[in-house]
């Protein structure tokens, strides 16, 4: 097969990103290499390899094979401008290193207040163990920001749209302050994915996926990535490494399968989440639905100006109610799995509860938030699926 530069559609990329020769040996999927020690023919060899830059050359197994390298280069692949790319056991993992590439003690971070609950513990606990603040701001601010800039502010993470409630931050904006002012962005871009937002391209310097959830697909491993802007790489490989942060060759291998259907699969997500959306806003019962491509959604004109596409989660706020009330409508689902996590074939139902993660915004919602990832079954199973969980909700109100 021959390589040109001619730009390639979504399906295209993901198929053929990352899959290099000498690390398939012509194998279609990059094949499982398993390694702890890596064996040399002699002390000169050994010290050879000591002494140069071990990035994508056999050294030890921490410093990973080709399994992980053929994913973290497709990765970087789907991010226009990019860098390069490290991986992490879990979505976490990967937050974890890029802040810590980034601060040291002193510094002060900026978090949205509708960021994903782990990381508000992160900031909250760790960080602030090492000495970092964390300051949280509404996730509408836009280029309003600045002003709680200060001198010891050293980065801003984003995350759009934000967990549970879904609003799309003006990402522009706030890359634009910024840039102006020496900070160091990081996004949060597990919902959109690079394919539905790239976000290297949008300026930001450091981007974030829990691939455990788009990138798996199917629900059975725990990885998250980070990919950088240039002049960014640098510092977060070497923090990575110094962490001893490595994702297993199986799990890589797993999520490089699961990878070549992502354009695919996020195609179904887009379409089946949207009707599904729209179908519940027409219902009595609920009385919001917060899916960014809906105009009820905080943020929908930025959705509409920066993201190529929706993806497969959403919430909906209920028409008054209660925790029984809401109980009962999602007990009762037949196609809807209650967990936590996303991203894979099958559809999950979440209760969940915004105003216990946040400090400095207040909600006042009508009623208790349903939140949905939309699988990949037939959508008119899972909107009647829905009709009986909302007439049971309304029957005993
Ligand atoms: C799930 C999730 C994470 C964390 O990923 P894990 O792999 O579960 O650690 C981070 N950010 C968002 C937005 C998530 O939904």
């Amino acid at each position: 097969m021959k390589k040109t530069d001619a730009p390639k559609g979504d399906s295209t990329r993901v198929v053929t990103a990352g899959r290099r020769k000498e690390w398939t040996q012509g194998i279609v999927n990059t094949p499982v290499w398993r390694a702890s020690t890596i064996l040399y023919d002699s002390v000169a060899d050994l010290r050879e390899a000591g002494g140069r830059d071990t990035h994508h050359r056999l050294f030890y197994g921490r410093k990973g094979t080709p399994t992980q390298w053929s994913l973290a280069d497709a990765l970087t692949e789907l991010e226009p401008g990019a860098e390069g790319t490290f991986l992490y056991p879990s979505g976490v993992a990967a937050i974890a290193a890029a802040l810590l590439s980034v601060l040291s003690p002193g510094d002060e971070l900026l978090v949205p207040d509708s960021a994903y609950d782990p990381t508000r513990a992160m900031g909250m606990g760790l960080l602030k163990r090492m000495g970092i603040t964390t300051r949280f701001y509404d996730p509408m601010i836009g280029a309003g920001i600045a002003d709680l800039i200060t001198d010891a502010t050293r980065a801003i993470l984003l995350e759009s749209p934000g967990s549970l409630t879904f609003e799309v931050q003006d990402i522009p904006a706030i890359v634009t302050v910024a840039k102006a002012r020496g900070i160091t962005t990081l996004l949060d871009n597990t919902w959109a994915t690079p394919l539905f937002f790239p976000a290297i391209a949008h300026g930001i310097d450091l981007t974030i996926l829990a691939c455990t959830k788009y990138i798996v697909g199917h629900s059975d491993v725990m990885m998250g990535s980070v990919t950088a802007a240039p002049g960014h790489f640098a510092r977060l490989r070497d923090t990575s490494f110094q962490l001893g942060q490595i994702a297993s060759p199986d799990d890589s291998w797993l999520a490089s399968r699961g990878l070549r259907t992502m354009a695919i699969r996020l195609k179904q997500h887009q379409a089946s989440a949207l009707e599904i959306a729209h179908w519940l806003d027409q219902q009595p019962e609920v009385a919001t639905v917060l899916h960014p491509a809906l105009p009820s959604c905080p943020g929908h004109a930025h959705f509409l100006r920066d993201f190529k596409g929706s993806s497969g989660l959403f919430s909906f706020v209920l028409n008054g109610g209660g925790e029984a009330d809401r109980a009962r409508l999602i007990d009762g689902l037949e196609h809807f799995g209650i967990g936590y996590s996303w991203g894979g074939f099958e559809s999950l139902a979440l209760p969940v509860d915004p105003q216990r993660h946040r400090s400095v915004t207040r909600r006042a919602d009508a009623g208790p938030l349903v939140r949905l990832q939309i699988g990949l079954e037939d959508p008119a199973d899972l909107i009647a699926d829905l009709a009986a969980g909302l007439a049971r909700f309304a029957d005993q109100q």
